[in-house]
């Protein structure tokens, strides 16, 4: 294992004792200081895996190395990770000061560097000056915080968050996760972050595992992830994409064609064509934000790719407008665009209007 890689996942696998299959097949390397999220849909294994990681559950087969380190059958106390919870898990008795730490007088450190430890990390979580307060006077933010700094006091190699703002309002959220993302920088520490919003998961990774039914679906940094889908999956999950499905028609290394009942569609393959053939199932992912609009008759251009439809729906939120397109009885499509690119245009619900995209806007995936 490379020197800068703090977490290995080999082939992880969890599975509980009613014989539920939570986690499978899990491969995952972190290099040093990177933050990983974990996304997916509720039950799809991101906290069971999470707690592999943690040592608070077991692992039933695969091997997870902490740098270098094999921590497989390592108990959770001797683990150099720590983990903070949605609830926090505050001592609601005791100070912040107190909070912060508990965890060091529970591993037994000499009380001068309890004391060290503890001021230096209530200083950087700028907690000072409620070092004093106990749980029920602080805020939100405070709160998520003291959470933090629970965990930061003991050192750990890897911190371990598991929802930690899913307590929060959307506005402190936002502001949370950015404090989050710049604290993580600063302390160069190795972030290993569990949500199911997706938008949460690509702002604050660098890296984002897509997982779905206890399988990791796609590794790939946030822009990747968001405008090259590897699977079917992945395409409904992240983003808001239209996906039209076909069979493969053609594929080359940097273009593929799908036949649909709609005509031809390309753009670029993330399948691996080793194992997709011409005849295999496949579909066009086409990004809503990348669909242009014109009313039947209107200028067409040449150099775009594009089907035709029936406007059914605006929906304007501001300036931009959603807008639906029905392309026949099985398949309706949305696509973003601004007001003022719809006006004097004619576009109405029941007008007939010609959609057109750029091939290279276009990713080709194919089912497993
Ligand atoms: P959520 O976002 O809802 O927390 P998740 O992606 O974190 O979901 P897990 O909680 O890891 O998913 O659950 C994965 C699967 O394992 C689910 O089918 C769940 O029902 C099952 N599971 C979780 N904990 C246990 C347990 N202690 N015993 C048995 N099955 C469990």
């Amino acid at each position: 294992m490379a020197a800068d890689i703090d977490l290995e996942l080999v082939q992880l696998r969890k599975v509980y004792p009613g014989g539920t299959v939570a986690v499978e097949g899990f491969d995952l390397r972190v290099k040093r200081g990177e933050f990983i999220s974990f996304v997916g849909p509720s039950g799809c294994g991101k906290t069971t895996t999470l707690r592999m990681i943690a040592g608070l559950e077991s692992i039933s087969s695969g091997d997870l190395l902490i740098r270098n380190r094999n921590f497989t059958d390592v108990p959770a106390e001797k683990r150099p990770t720590a983990t903070i919870f949605q609830n926090y898990a505050i001592f609601p008795h005791m100070t912040v000061w107190e909070n912060v730490a508990f965890g060091l007088r529970v591993r037994k450190l000499p009380s001068a560097e309890i004391k060290r430890r503890v001021d230096a990390i209530i200083d950087k979580l700028e907690l000072g000056s409620v070092a004093g307060a106990k749980e029920g006077a602080l805020a939100g933010g405070q709160k998520q915080r003291l959470a933090l700094a629970r965990g930061l006091v003991t050192e750990p190699d890897i911190l371990l968050l598991d929802e930690p703002l899913g307590a929060l309002d959307a506005n402190l959220r936002k502001s949370i996760q950015e404090e989050l993302k710049l604290l993580q920088r600063n302390l160069g520490l190795t972030f290993v972050f569990v949500t199911h919003a997706q938008s949460e998961a690509l702002s604050m990774g660098d890296r984002v595992v897509v997982m779905n039914a206890g399988k990791v679906e796609q590794i790939s940094a946030p822009f990747e992830l968001y405008t090259r889908p590897q699977s079917p999956f992945v395409a409904r999950f992240i983003g808001r994409n239209n996906i039209i499905d076909g069979t493969l028609a053609e594929a080359a290394a940097d273009r593929a064609v799908i036949a649909t009942r709609f005509g031809p569609l390309s753009g670029l393959p993330t399948f691996d064509r080793g194992k997709t053939v011409t005849g295999h199932a496949a579909y066009a992912v086409v990004p809503s934000e990348y669909v242009g609009i014109e009313a039947v008759g209107g200028a067409e251009r040449q150099d775009m790719a594009g089907v035709d439809g029936t406007c059914t729906a605006l929906d304007p939120v501001g300036q931009v407008v959603y807008v639906s397109v029905r392309l026949d009885d099985a398949l309706e499509v949305r696509l973003e665009t601004h007001r003022e690119m719809l006006s004097g245009r004619g576009i109405a619900p029941g007008t007939p209007v010609h959609l057109s995209w750029r091939p290279d806007r276009v990713t080709i995936v194919a089912d497993a």
